[in-house]
């Protein structure tokens, strides 16, 4: 029996990503076996599929960073044949084979279980971006920011984890100020729970060191200048977390808000994330993100319609998140 799955190979001149058949024989170690049912498309995996990146870190590699789906075989003591399981990071899709793929062999270590109420669909309706957002709320409370302080600003804001953010943000009772390129989707940023809606350029040109304080708490997905007016825009003793690079990966800005203001700066890793934070992040997910907004950010593609996808959230056309759905 052979399977679909999206590969990168290594050429002459770079990389071809594609779709290939494959057998069983040639996936990679691992203690559980499974179906993939659904798997998703973040950013990280548009910047794969474009063949340009170096997102791949070995080859040939399946790629997709994220996954959902039924245990064939396990001999993992926690897993057993029928079991649904997810899997985000732990080098999915860039040293282990990922999620583009009917089938998937990895460690057991790796996989959660959907945490009750979530199907796998929503699960990878969450994927990477919406669980990266979770670790973003998680490390701002962590901080002892509170909504009580003031408004919280979210860049990036009608991507993947803009869009969980500010769910999840507003449910907790923050003032949510989302920044966006995109002021046709003011109405659907306020629909998941945004107070105010600003335009994005307003943060993308070079600032002061220190600007006026307009916001207690910044959740960013952009980086570069973005990232550093947000801070240097935090009000005294603020926090902000940075997990993105959407729009640079430098990051142009004084000391000036870390020692005159307090301000701290938080980096969110998603891939290397240890179990029981990940575990927690899933399961505030599973509490607090509102099923009806979930759906208004998710449209689902068939696999066959993933480097579409992939070209889309690089060019900045992605709202919210996509789920890829595999062939029955
Ligand atoms: P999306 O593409 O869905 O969202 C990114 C958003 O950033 C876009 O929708 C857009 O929002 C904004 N944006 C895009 N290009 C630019 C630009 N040039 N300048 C300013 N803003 C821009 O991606 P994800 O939500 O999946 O990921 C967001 C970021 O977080 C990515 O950089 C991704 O690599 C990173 N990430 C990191 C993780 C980690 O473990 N640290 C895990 C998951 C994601 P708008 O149209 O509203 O302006």
């Amino acid at each position: 029996m052979t399977f679909r799955a999206i590969r990168a190979d290594k050429t002459e001149s770079g990389q071809n990503v594609g779709f290939v058949e494959m057998e069983d024989c040639e996936l990679m170690e691992g203690d559980v076996t499974l179906r993939v049912t659904h798997s998703t498309v973040n950013y990280k995996d548009g910047l794969a599929l474009s063949g340009k990146s170096a997102v791949p870190r070995r080859f040939p590699m399946v790629l997709g960073i994220d996954l959902a789906g039924i245990v064939e075989a396990s001999a993992h003591p926690g897993f057993r044949a029928g079991d649904e399981v997810l899997a985000n990071g732990y080098g999915l899709g860039e040293t282990h084979f990922g999620g583009y793929a009917e089938k998937a062999r990895l460690k057991g270590d790796w996989l959660i279980r959907p945490p009750p109420g979530l199907t796998r669909a929503e699960a990878m309706a969450i994927g990477t971006a919406g669980y990266t957002a979770a670790l973003c709320v998680l490390a701002l409370e962590r901080q002892g920011m509170k909504p009580s302080m003031g408004p919280i600003v979210v860049t990036g804001a009608a991507g993947g984890v803009g869009s969980v953010a500010i769910a999840l943000l507003a449910k907790a009772g923050w003032s949510v100020v989302a920044s966006t390129g995109r002021a046709e989707e003011a109405d659907y940023l306020k629909a998941l729970g945004a107070a105010e809606v600003i335009e994005r350029a307003s943060l993308a040109a070079p600032g002061k060191p220190l600007g006026k304080e307009r916001w207690a708490a910044g959740l960013d997905c952009v980086g570069s200048t973005t990232l550093a007016n947000v801070v240097a825009q935090t009000r005294y003793g603020g926090a902000v977390t940075a997990c993105g690079l959407a729009g640079g990966m430098d990051l142009p800005m004084s000391v000036a808000p870390f020692i005159l203001r307090g301000v701290s700066l938080i980096g969110v890793d998603s891939v290397n994330c240890p179990m029981p934070l990940r575990l927690e992040a899933w399961a505030r997910l599973a509490r607090d993100l509102d099923r009806a907004a979930l759906a208004r950010m998710t449209e689902t593609a068939p696999f066959d319609r993933t480097f579409e996808i992939g070209a889309r959230i690089l060019a900045g056309r992605v709202r919210g998140r996509v789920v890829v759905a595999m062939a029955k």
